[in-house]
């Protein structure tokens, strides 16, 4: 098993990618500290588990600070350690340039920005003192490409990049082993992009080389060779997985 004895923590963990990520790490062996804030599609995902690893499930809004150090500080007195974080979690609030309202900015900012540094300022101590650790940031095409529409999303998702760049820098100071990587997924069917119209996503089929869109299990698999030991000496990388989209 590729992720035996490893705690990991995965964001926006009851959906999508992050569902699909937590199930293989579980069949990998992990620990899943699974965190979402739909606490029904966290229910079923702990329901589904396959096993052999566990997942624990907790409420948490990335944007909460302070229930992000409680569910920290309860993972430490559990386990005593944190071997991988996953900044999956993730929104769109899509609209042009013009028409974006302050809230929608605001709203993609806090989450998809603001939670990534609020859950790596939260665990980066625990890794810093274990002296290891991997984190993964989920990033987007569209934070290389942009995309009409997606001003605040791009935004977040160039800004992954730029900490991730940071993190793999600053964290590995001192002979510290810890890896920062980021994923550029291009289209992956997932409930995020069941609101894109069909006729937007057949056009978008045929600009891909492979022909279709990605499955969340493809990108679970990147996350779980990222997680694991044997991307021993891969950091501050931007990954993409997009069927040869951006070619
Ligand atoms: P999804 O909507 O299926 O899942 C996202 C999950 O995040 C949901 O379970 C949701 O409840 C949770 N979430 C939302 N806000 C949260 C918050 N504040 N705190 C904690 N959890 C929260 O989406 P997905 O497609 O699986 O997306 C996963 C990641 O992949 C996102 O970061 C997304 O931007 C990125 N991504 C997706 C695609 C795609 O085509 N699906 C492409 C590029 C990047």
């Amino acid at each position: 098993m590729r992720l035996e004895g490893k705690v990991c923590i995965i964001t926006g963990a009851a959906s999508g990618i992050g569902k699909a990520a937590s199930l293989l790490f579980s069949k990998e062996g992990a620990t899943v500290i699974a965190c979402d804030v739909s606490e029904e599609n966290l229910e079923l995902l702990r329901k589904e588990n396959p096993g052999p690893g566990r997942i624990d499930t907790y409420v948490l809004n990335v944007t909460d600070r302070e229930k992000i150090d409680e569910v920290i500080g309860t993972v430490i007195e559990k386990y005593g350690k944190i071997d991988v974080l996953v900044n999956n979690a993730g929104i769109t609030r899509d609209a042009l340039l013009l028409r974006m309202k302050e809230e929608d900015w605001d709203a993609v900012i806090n989450v998809n920005l603001k939670g990534v540094f609020n859950m790596t300022q939260a665990v980066a101590p625990v890794m810093i003192k274990q002296g290891k650790g991997s984190i993964i940031n989920t990033s987007s095409i569209v934070g290389v490409f942009g995309n009409i529409g997606q001003t605040n999303y791009s935004a977040t998702k160039a800004g992954v990049i730029g900490m991730t760049k940071t993190w793999a820098k600053e964290l590995a100071r001192k002979g510290a082993q810890i890896r920062v990587n980021a994923v550029a997924p291009g289209f992956i069917r997932t409930p995020m992009t069941e609101k894109v119209p069909e006729k937007i996503l057949q056009a978008l089929n045929d600009k891909i080389p492979l022909k279709r869109m990605g499955e969340p299990e493809e990108v679970a698999n990147l996350y779980l060779f990222l997680a694991s030991d044997e991307s021993s000496y891969i950091t501050g990388q931007v990954i993409g997985i997009d069927g040869g989209l951006v070619i």
